[in-house]
């Protein structure tokens, strides 16, 4: 039996100005062209038609705003791209039918414009890849990237000199990704950036719509709209990574404790004591935060905070490492990770002075993760006895065993939850399981009803 393809939308594309916006133009094309589409060399066989703009010169300005305008009249579906989307106000004013208006070199913006204005049908011979794209991950989590480059210095870090300042996607494109993940079997985005509380701050957090109503490019906006991706039936766990604790990560915490996000929290705070965080010149160095922590916990007292820490940063004191085991003592963070300081080639704390012999770093190593290690297991043993939301990683047939993660564990790099009678579940559940037993790392426990 013949099996009936559905057409792929088409597109038309005028390409206006120098080699540079042709290049930008062939890259849009060969994305779309992946994706399923199929050309148009006429606007009357387009379903949408993309305008790529130039406005070096003012008559080259003319020449794109009269191509805007024969588009416009010719097809009457149009996006607008290119050096001209500066000027989005006044194309918008002068073609209130554009269906959007990217900026140059933005190409996810328009190739996203383009999947909203002609939808490829889903089709699994037409796709060459499924509509959530390829993942390396299980199908049941995914990480969700909102930002590239970081705007700081951190004296030991090179991430900015090999990845540029901060760029922000848009939140409807995120959000549009996380859907598709979501519709494909994703229980748990995991949302990672260089720095997740800056999010937006380059595109001054400016709103997009999404499904009717405006988002900001904030992390908060984010948060709320990635939570409600799920239902009351299908959670989605929301789990945020790599987050500085600027002062709006406050507002971030009662959506956790509504059940919208996951009480989790990743901050990679590195040190605590004042005078090797400057020298580190880390961001969002705050004198409060322990207080802040202590508020977080009122607010959402479920909140798993796992951080990282360097020993032996040049300049590190007997003093400032005695600082930083005080205040470990203090916080009770539920996980730590922590590093020896190595030079990283390029980085400006290679030249600090007071390098610390090796031997110093071991030993404060040691005794940092002898510290840590209690703390964790003192509080994974108040667990004992609870019931807590696990997600399946695993199932073992043969055992009848489990293993999963609860919701302060994330894949890979946190405890697992290890289940007795579990071989009915599935990868990607999420169960009730009361908690019998812990050690230093894992929880041990059995599938409860709820
Ligand atoms: S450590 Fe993080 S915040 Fe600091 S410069 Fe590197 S990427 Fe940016």
């Amino acid at each position: 039996m013949a099996t009936i393809l559905p057409s792929p939308p088409k597109i038309g594309m005028v390409s206006l100005g120098c080699p540079k916006n042709l290049v930008d133009s062939e890259r849009i094309l060969t994305k779309l062209r992946s994706d399923g589409y199929q050309m148009s060399p006429d606007y009357a066989g387009a379903d949408v038609v993309l305008v790529n703009t130039c406005g070096f010169l003012d008559s080259a300005k003319e020449e794109s705003l009269e191509a805007i305008g024969e588009a416009i009249a010719e097809n009457g579906r149009v996006i607008v791209t290119g050096c001209m989307g500066k000027e989005a106000e006044m194309i918008r004013a002068k073609f209130p039918n554009v269906l959007a208006v990217t900026g140059a070199h933005q190409y996810e913006e328009v190739v996203g414009a383009v999947h909203e204005a002609a939808p490829m049908p889903p089709s699994a011979f037409l796709n060459l890849v499924p509509e959530s794209g390829l993942k390396l991950t299980p199908r049941h989590y995914s990480y969700l990237k909102i930002s590239e480059g970081c705007n700081h210095r951190c004296s030991f870090c090179i991430i900015p000199s090999l990845r540029g300042d901060l760029v922000s996607r848009r939140p409807d494109a995120i959000l549009r990704e996380a859907e598709k993940l979501v519709a494909a079997g994703t229980r748990e985005l995991l949302v990672i950036s260089q720095d997740t509380s800056a999010y937006g701050v380059d595109i001054r957090h400016q709103p997009r719509e999404w499904h009717g109503r405006e988002v900001r490019a904030h992390m908060t906006d984010l948060a709320r709209e990635l939570g409600s991706l799920g239902a009351p039936d299908n959670p989605v766990w929301v789990r945020l990574h790599y987050v500085y604790p600027y002062p709006h990560v406050d507002q971030v915490v009662p959506l956790m404790a509504e059940g919208l996000v996951t009480p989790y929290l990743d901050i990679p705070f590195q040190h605590a004591s004042p005078s090797v965080l400057k020298r580190m010149k880390r961001p969002a160095n705050d004198a409060k935060v322990l207080e802040r922590i202590r508020n977080w916990r009122t607010t959402a007292p479920d909140i798993a905070i796992r951080s990282t820490f360097v020993v032996g940063f040049p300049g590190e004191t007997e003093d400032d490492f005695a600082y930083l085991m005080r205040w470990l003592e203090e916080a009770q963070l539920d996980r730590v990770g922590a590093f020896r300081f190595e030079p990283v080639e390029g980085a400006a704390a290679n030249d600090l002075p007071d390098q610390v012999p090796e031997s110093l770093k071991e030993e404060r190593y040691a005794r940092l993760m002898e510290l840590t290690a209690r703390i964790s297991a003192e509080k994974l043993r108040a667990k004992v006895g609870r019931t807590l939301d696990v997600i399946i990683d695993a199932v073992d047939d043969e055992t009848g065993g489990a293993t999963g993660r609860s919701q302060a564990d994330a894949p890979e790099i946190d405890g697992e939850v290890h289940l007795r009678d579990a071989g009915h579940l599935a990868q990607g559940d999420i169960i009730a399981v009361e908690i019998e037993d812990a050690d230093e790392h894992d929880l041990f426990g059995v599938p409860v009803s709820r």
